[in-house]
């Protein structure tokens, strides 16, 4: 289904779009945990789920198995993850019509990342999202995707701004183009301090964009999760307030979990007041976390 229409199904009935990001694993243990886990994510009956894309070559194949797998036995949605970097547009071209002749109709474009202490002028074929974006949408046009829509095509945003583009208007330029080039819909960053999300919506509507922005929200289960995301989302602000909540809990792991749960749910609870299109949980491939924060929300489902 094309992601313009769950997004439309969804807000239109009960609201708003609720999804999970999973990663492809590298190990047998790994797939096992995550077929647990995604037997536990079914009923919550996500809108899609995504799957991400590895910078490294080995785990690009396990991206295509997972998301042609969770296609052929599931009954979720998968939408997988395409970074263009490093790629030629020949490699696109084949990886996109592996995904149309499996019945895989919507893709997340990304540009990605260069390995670290890589230069940044060995881009391949593609030197932004905005570019790959363009050449999905017309390959998936070429090759009758949905019906011949082509693609449903998301794109990165970044509500605490994108380090290599200090000039935030600047930002919201680049963000537009991808919008302009065919993206249908935006899937944010993962971020903990709501004002800056709404500010950032605000200053997307002022700036023309008007593709629906679904929210990435990542509950903090561990200290050292906590690093982690500070490492991985560079530039992410964590208020005083949540590192507070965590240094009350005095190194005890079950207090920090729910604690950073806690303060998931209530990000959660303030987006659904604020007509969110969606929300995008980053999973890490556990269910635990997300069962939680529906849990204290009180729902089953949300749409
Ligand atoms: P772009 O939109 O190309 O932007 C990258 C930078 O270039 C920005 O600073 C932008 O302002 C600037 N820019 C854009 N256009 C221009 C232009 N015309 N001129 C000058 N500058 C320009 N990475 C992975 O490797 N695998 C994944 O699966 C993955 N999934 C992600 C999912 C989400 C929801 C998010 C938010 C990020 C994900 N990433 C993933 C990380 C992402 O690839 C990196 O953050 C990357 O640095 C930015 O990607 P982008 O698609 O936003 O790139």
């Amino acid at each position: 289904m094309h992601i313009a229409d769950i997004l439309a199904r969804d807000t239109t009935g009960q609201g708003p779009s609720l999804s999970f990001e999973f990663f492809p694993p590298k190990t047998d243990a790994g797939w096992e945990s995550l077929y647990r886990s995604i037997a536990e994510f079914a009923p919550l009956e996500p809108s899609f789920v995504s799957v991400t894309y590895g910078a490294g070559g080995s785990t690009r194949d396990n991206t295509h198995a997972l998301v042609v797998r969770l296609k052929r036995e599931t009954r979720l949605e998968p939408v997988p993850h395409l970074t263009c970097f490093g790629h030629t547009r020949e490699e696109i071209a084949a990886i996109l019509e592996l995904y149309a002749a499996n019945g895989v109709g919507n893709v997340l474009a990304l540009r990605g990342d260069p390995p670290a202490g890589a230069r940044i002028l060995a881009l391949g074929d593609f030197n932004h999202a905005a570019d790959l974006v363009a050449f999905i949408r017309r390959e998936g046009e070429r090759l009758g995707v949905n019906g011949g829509r082509g693609f449903g095509i998301g794109v990165a945003g970044f509500p605490e701004g994108h380090p290599e583009t200090p000039n935030t208007l600047r930002q919201l330029d680049h963000l537009k183009a991808k919008c302009d080039a065919g993206a249908d819909y935006i899937v944010t960053q993962l971020f903990f301090d709501n004002h800056a999300f709404h500010d950032w919506r605000a200053r997307c509507e002022l700036a023309g964009i008007r593709s629906p922005i679904i929210a990435g929200i990542m509950p903090v289960t561990s200290g050292t999760g906590l690093k982690r995301m500070a490492d991985l989302a560079a530039g992410t602000r964590f208020p005083a307030a949540l590192l507070k909540a965590i240094a009350r809990c005095r190194g005890d792991a079950e207090a920090i979990e729910s604690a950073g749960i806690h303060w998931a749910t209530e990000q959660c609870r303030d987006l659904l007041d604020s007509d969110i299109a969606g929300i995008h949980f980053y999973t890490l491939n556990k269910s635990d976390a997300t069962r939680r924060i529906y849990k204290a929300l009180g729902v089953k489902s949300l749409r």
